[in-house]
């Protein structure tokens, strides 16, 4: 593999060589290279303008749409780090990255955000705050936004829109190198407050190059931007895999399987991924057919287990075969994907499917406790090294040490390789909670329940769920004389924490389970539920 220095050259190039390609699609509305590159010189420049240095970081917390594109460019042209945020994460969420970051300026998507990350910014170090008035522009109804008729009048130049139809170049001397970093990707842990994980621009470019060259996608293919690209899937994968290809990127929003299904018609996209749950969502959608399907080359799935049942289902009914892949955010998305043609194995005694081969210039070792390489077909934890592997968390020295002592990556997934070199991740060693690909730490929802006058004790497990694959449930004490009911609860997390992230189910205990020491028992709890024990566990 032999990727660019990084994927803004590689865009750079794209724009000189292809001007006319479509780079991007938005229902009826379309961007071309030349015109994406301008627009987004002019967010630079006007960042720039606005105090914003190279290496300043700039939290980006938007759906797919065009103006995520365009900001993300800008932001890199004029030397920024991108810090993506989950639009659906809640004020004191936000307030996290804004602060752990230093971010400096942000862009989110309506008015309403605006004034309410206004409040939450105040006093922090963010200067400049964009709105990209996404809200008003998530159907086809709402159209022509590419041609931007529909956006909030050019009133006030915190717009992005009325920024980028400036037409004002990008600063000079900004450009990044490989070794900077692109974005910072924040991710949870068992510490429960988020931390980021620093993706250079090389990591970036080396997988969106081993994207291109793994897939043998032809060369200006759409893809469909299906992942969100605020995670780093949606991000790497499809965004800047695309660029390299020279491709075109359709959007939609955000995943509805209908409105999907007709983009697949309509835009033909030769390429998509996503997690397991989007594609038996898409399958099982009513008037799916064959023919929404019939432009794929390849599909991919990631960032949660892939039953093999829906796997040989998706192919007899709609004729693809989806590739596993397996990633996290530290190794900026993919490290082992299933390469084309091939077919990943079943694993008779568990029943689970391979999530593919390491990818190039990629060595994965499966360890055990003491760190020492175990035989093939033995589990231990996952360890990654390659150029795709984070050189470390922001401004965690601790944290970057214990994750990925030497460069190499623990990743605290259980998993085994076979003797044909193919890896299978069957357990985790960490408490993640994995609802449909999006991660849930329970130390984070704990944290919350915590907070509750009421409440004394809390553990959060992950509960097995038919459709999401896990769901969250949270076991809870109260203090003497308080009283919550488990409602209360759950929806006291909910207004506190992202949606994905609130416990559906409460359960109010008298006491919870503890070691001899005190030490809450996670292990014993998650073992209540039908299939739901798991491998170990840090208690706390
Ligand atoms: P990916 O790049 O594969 O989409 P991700 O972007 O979701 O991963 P994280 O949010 O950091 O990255 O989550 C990574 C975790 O997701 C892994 O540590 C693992 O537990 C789980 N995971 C990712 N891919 C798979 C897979 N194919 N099968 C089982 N678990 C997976």
């Amino acid at each position: 593999v032999t990727p660019p220095e990084t994927v803004l050259h590689a865009f750079r190039a794209a724009a000189r060589e292809v001007p006319d390609r479509t780079a991007l699609t938005y229902f009826d509305g379309r961007l071309g290279y030349a015109e994406t590159d301008a627009l987004s010189d002019a967010v630079a420049a006007h960042l720039a303008e606005r105090g914003l240095r190279k290496g300043d970081r700039l939290a980006l917390m938007l759906q797919n749409t065009p103006h995520h594109v365009l900001a993300l460019l800008g932001a890199w042209k004029a030397g920024a780090t991108v810090v993506p945020v989950n639009p659906m994460y809640k004020e004191r969420e936000v307030a996290h990255v804004l602060e752990d970051a230093e971010v400096a300026a942000l862009v989110c998507s309506d008015r309403a955000w605006e004034e309410r990350l206004r409040a939450t910014a105040a006093g922090s170090t963010v200067h400049t705050v964009l709105t990209a008035c996404e809200l008003d522009l998530q159907t086809r109804d709402d159209a022509r936004v590419l041609g931007f008729e529909r956006c909030a009048p050019a009133d006030d130049a915190q717009d992005l829109l009325a920024v980028a139809r400036t037409g004002a170049p990008a600063p000079t001397g900004r450009e990044p190198a490989g070794d900077d970093i692109a974005l910072i990707s924040y991710t949870s842990g068992t510490s429960g407050a988020p931390k980021g994980a620093m993706n250079t621009h090389a990591n970036l470019a080396h997988n969106a190059e081993r994207q291109r060259v793994g897939h043998a996608i032809p060369e200006g293919s759409c893809v469909f931007a299906l992942a969100p690209l605020f995670h780093i899937t949606g991000m790497v994968v499809q965004l800047c895999g695309c660029i390299v290809n020279r491709g075109t990127l359709a959007l939609a929003y955000r995943f509805e399987p209908g409105v999907v299904l007709d983009a697949f018609l309509e835009h033909r996209p030769a390429y998509t991924v996503g997690p397991s749950t989007a594609f038996m969502a898409l399958a099982a959608h009513p008037g799916v057919t064959r023919e929404h399907f019939a432009s794929f080359h390849h599909i991919s799935s990631g960032g949660a287990p892939l039953p093999p049942a829906l796997v040989e289902k998706f192919r007899a009914a709609f004729g693809p075969y989806i590739g596993n892949g397996y990633g996290l955010t530290e190794c900026s998305a993919p490290c082992a994907s299933v390469p084309p043609g091939r077919q990943a194995p079943v694993d008779p005694e568990s029943g689970t499917l391979a999530v593919g081969v390491p990818g190039p210039d990629t060595v994965v070792r499966i360890l055990d406790e003491a760190g020492e390489p175990v035989p093939f077909g033995q589990q231990g934890e996952i360890a990654v090294r390659g150029p795709q592997v984070v050189p470390g968390y922001w401004r965690r020295p601790a944290e970057t040490a214990a994750g990925m002592p030497d460069g190499e990556l623990r990743t605290g997934d259980i998993g085994f390789m076979d003797e044909d070199g193919w890896l299978y991740v069957v357990d985790r060693k960490k408490d993640m909670i994995n609802a449909s690909g999006f991660k849930v730490w329970p130390r984070e929802v704990e944290d919350v329940l915590y907070a509750h006058p009421a409440v004394r004790e809390a553990a959060v497990v992950g509960v097995p769920h038919e459709y999401r694959g896990e769901t969250v449930k949270a076991y809870v004490s109260l203090r003497d004389g308080a009283d919550a009911a488990p409602e209360e609860l759950s929806a006291y997390c909910k207004e506190r924490l992202a949606v994905y992230k609130y416990p559906r189910e409460v359960e109010i205990l008298r006491e919870l389970p503890k070691t001899t020491s005190g030490k809450i028992l996670r292990r014993e709890l998650r073992s209540r539920q039908p299939g739901g024990s798991r491998h170990t566990s840090e208690d706390r």
